[in-house]
């Protein structure tokens, strides 16, 4: 096996695969370290019981330019979801603009709009008004899987436990590369690295009912202005493929642990009618779903921290798969030019 290598990343979430197809279409030895069994980090699916369940209400926007410059989108059959400006069910009644946008954004930001910096929300909002973010087939999994095709070198199911110079330590194997990229999760980035802030994290907990009751203009997000669900849709009535048993997935998400009763209660008030024979099909609890943004920070923050070693992720822009990838470009760009400048 080798052990040297001109880059290595660690962690084929969205940013370590940006950066790891940019380096390796540049010719640059890259080996991708991942803990998972998988490539897309936060950016996941299961199939089950011919359900596609993703971890977390998580939508593509084609208009992130990130995902455009993939051209990935087309390829997988994205569809659409239907926005707060199309006809939309707002739960607890609608006053004003705020009543129905606040809800709203509560899903996206996955805590209260307001504490999160306004720089943040206003990349948020121009990302709204530019494209409507929507699903594709198979799930969040498929379209990670696609972004990870063409990178080889990606060992999976092998974990980084710590960093000692250019050494890279996992639990089988001691590799050695010049350029270290650290494009983990959060959380373990400060574990990695000393030098950088600890971010908190907000949580989101998504659960997935099925049923054959056909219930109608449920493919239209409702959203709540209090209560335990912030939102719930049949996302099979927005993709199809979501469900091939004939029966109407729903996906809620809830941003606090809360327990089945409570989640039946809400989804009759949200529905109209009685849920307690929903088919429960499964729940997904994300205690590390997206870092907070404070006020103050700025948009990006440096992924050089020491000669040599990068760390990437949305934690070092703001929380989403766009900013994911925008790190995960610049800090390749950032290396080839520098390979080409020690070339020449
Ligand atoms: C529920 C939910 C909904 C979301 N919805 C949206 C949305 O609709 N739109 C949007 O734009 N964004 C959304 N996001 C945010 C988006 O998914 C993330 O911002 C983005 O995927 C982060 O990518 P990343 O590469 O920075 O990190 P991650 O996806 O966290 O990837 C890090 C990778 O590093 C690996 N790793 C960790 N530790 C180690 C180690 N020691 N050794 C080796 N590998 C390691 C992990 O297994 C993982 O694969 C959502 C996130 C969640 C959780």
């Amino acid at each position: 096996m080798n052990n040297e290598w001109d880059v290595i990343v660690i962690g084929a979430g969205l940013a370590g695969l940006t950066a790891a197809r940019y380096l390796q279409s540049a010719g640059i030895p890259t080996l991708v370290i991942e803990s998972s069994e998988r490539p897309g980090g936060r950016v996941k699916s299961d199939l089950i019981d011919g359900f596609t369940l993703d971890h977390g209400f998580q939508v593509f926007n084609p208009q992130y330019p990130n995902l455009k410059n993939t051209g990935l989108l087309p390829t997988l059959g994205f569809t659409p979801i239907a926005l707060p400006f199309s006809p939309f069910r707002v739960v607890g009644g609608v006053r004003t603009p705020k009543d129905l946008l606040t809800p709203f954004l509560r899903g996206v930001f996955l805590t209260e709009p307001s504490q999160v910096s306004s720089r943040v929300r206003w990349e948020i909002y121009k990302s709204f008004l530019r494209g409507r973010p929507g699903l594709v087939d198979g799930g969040a999994s498929a379209f990670s899987q696609a972004l990870a095709a063409p990178v080889t070198d990606i060992h999976y199911r092998e974990t980084v436990h710590r960093l000692e110079g250019d050494r890279v330590i996992t639990d089988h194997a001691t590799y050695q590369a010049p350029i270290v990229i650290i494009a983990t999760d959060p959380v373990t980035a400060t574990q990695l690295v000393a030098d950088i802030d600890v971010v908190r994290m907000n949580a989101s907990t998504t659960w997935y009912h099925a049923t054959k009751e056909a219930v109608d203009g449920a493919g239209r997000l409702a959203v709540t202005k209090n209560g335990a669900l912030i939102n719930s849709f049949a996302i099979s009535d927005v993709k199809a493929s979501y469900s091939s048993s004939g029966r109407q997935l729903f996906s809620s998400t809830a941003l606090s642990v809360i327990s089945e009763s409570e989640v039946r209660r809400e989804l009759s008030r949200i529905w109209g009618r009685d849920t307690s024979h929903w088919e429960f099909v499964a729940q997904y609890e994300i205690k590390q779903s997206l870092p907070v943004h404070p006020q103050g920070k700025p948009l990006y923050s440096e992924i050089e921290v020491n000669s040599g070693l990068f760390v990437i992720g949305d934690h070092r822009g703001y929380p989403s798969q766009q900013a994911a990838m925008e790190t995960g470009k610049v800090c390749a760009k950032r290396i080839i030019a520098r390979e080409l400048r020690a070339r020449s």
